[in-house]
């Protein structure tokens, strides 16, 4: 397990992640960057604090879900698009980054 700052599209969060998931997190290897979308959805107890560019603070804790659409929508063959959401800010409720939830048959 590492802690790591993986970066959304307003803010980011530090989670604790697994090496396989933390090797997803970067989108490119090699670079020292991570990133929020990759990763799927993170359980509230991995999040350990989350900063928020419209507060421009860090809070402690995870960030809150918004869960935008549960489509059970088939992406590709195999491949089932469970849950769409966004991390928001405990605080502001701004959108601190994006999850994607797969199945995979
Ligand atoms: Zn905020």
């Amino acid at each position: 397990m590492a802690e790591l700052k993986l970066e959304g599209s307003g803010g980011y969060v530090i989670a604790e992640l697994s090496e396989e998931l933390a090797a997803k997190s970067k989108l490119v290897p090699n670079i020292d960057k991570c990133f929020l979308a990759p990763v799927g959805k993170l359980t509230e107890k991995d999040m350990h604090k989350h900063f928020c560019n419209k507060c421009e603070s860090e809070f402690d804790g995870p960030p809150k879900y918004q869960i935008e659409e549960t489509p059970n929508e088939q992406i590709a063959d195999g491949l089932i698009l469970v849950e769409r959401g966004q991390y928001i800010c405990q605080k502001c409720s701004s959108i601190i980054g994006e999850y994607r939830v797969f199945d995979n048959k």
